[in-house]
């Protein structure tokens, strides 16, 4: 068992306990945390991670929070969010450097500013570098690591680069479970700046037509099984217009839900029963790609 003063001893960041997560989560839902860790910079990060796992505390990385949802009795664990210490952008000639905190967002500014091309499929997707690696993301055909050069992780507690490979979208979830992204370098196309301002906003315009803007919502709640689009599946499954409390699938985008005064358990049943429902008309069990915490039932993503 350890103790605050324990962990106060490795970190020199934020340390709150009894956190709720409902602050921190795209879809302002979510119970209290144990232990709640803003790391310092990436050295005290790689410290408080190193020193959870050697002490067998439960601890979960979170940096936009889109696809963790924690249970009202909440999380007996360490949620531990490098969004603010951890997402510095530096670039060397057509080489941007990004930390794993670093927002989606901010890295495509960064790539307009230096008059460099290839983020831009991401314009306008709320989550973070680190988040969107771990998780594998794409978007309009484009995968977050397709100009990856190699990303920085920790892996058993060694720091270390783990190279691209060159494979299809599949073959690149080259994490294995429990990594942890501490840095991405992505190599990019040197283009003319009103190019790469057209391109964002092209991806903008699309991004913002299929997700809902100014309303509190998760990031994709299902991943997409092989050659199938999980929201055709839920879609084709009739629980578009489905509710649950305060929970509530988005009309245009069933795989992500919105909340209206909704509570963590809303949101959970509301997950379960579109799995359910899809299993049951397609014979098909989805992938989670949320992180459900704390709940009687742990639904886990893929991601670390
Ligand atoms: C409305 C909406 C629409 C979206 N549409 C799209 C879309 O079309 N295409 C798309 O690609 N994405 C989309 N996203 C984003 C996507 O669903 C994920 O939410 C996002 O990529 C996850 O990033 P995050 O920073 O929020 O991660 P979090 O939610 O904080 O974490 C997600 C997972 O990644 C793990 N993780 C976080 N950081 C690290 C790290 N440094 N190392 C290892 N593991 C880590 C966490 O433990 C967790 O398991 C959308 C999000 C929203 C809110």
């Amino acid at each position: 068992m350890i103790s605050t003063a324990d962990i106060q001893k490795i970190t020199r960041g934020v340390l709150r306990l009894n956190e709720p997560m409902e602050r921190y989560s795209t879809f302002m839902v979510g119970g209290p945390a144990d232990y709640y860790l803003e790391p310092l910079n990436q050295e005290d990060f790689v410290s408080v991670a190193t020193y959870f796992s050697d002490n067998g505390v439960p601890f979960v990385l979170c940096s936009n929070k889109s696809n963790i949802l924690v249970s009202e009795e909440g999380f007996r664990g360490a949620v531990i969010n490098i969004e603010p210490g951890v997402s510095a952008i530096s670039s060397s000639q057509n080489v941007v450097s990004a930390q794993a905190g670093a927002k989606l967002g901010k890295l495509i500014d960064y790539c307009v500013s230096c008059g460099l091309s290839g983020m831009e499929p991401f314009a306008g997707i709320a989550g973070t570098v680190g988040g969107a690696v771990a998780m594998n993301r794409r978007s309009s055909n484009a995968c977050i690591t397709d100009h990856a050069e190699h990303v920085e992780i920790v892996r058993s507690g060694q720091v270390m680069l783990v190279a691209n490979g060159n494979g299809s979208y599949e073959t690149k979830r080259f994490l294995v479970e429990r990594d942890i992204v501490l840095r991405v370098k992505f190599k990019l196309i040197s283009s003319a700046n009103n190019d790469i301002l057209t391109s964002r906003r092209k991806f903008l315009i699309q991004q913002n037509k299929k997700q809902p803007v100014n309303i509190p919502s998760t990031g994709s709640i299902f991943r997409d099984p092989p050659q199938e689009s999980a929201e055709a599946l839920i879609r084709d499954s009739g629980v578009k217009k489905w509710t649950h409390g305060g929970a509530s699938v988005v009309d245009d985008h069933p795989n992500l839900l919105r909340a209206d005064n909704a509570s963590p358990e809303d949101m959970f049943r509301l997950i379960r029963i579109m799995h359910d429902v899809v299993l049951e008309k397609h014979g098909l069990s989805l992938e989670y790609d949320v992180r459900c915490l704390g709940f009687e039932q742990e639904l886990i993503g893929t991601a670390a």
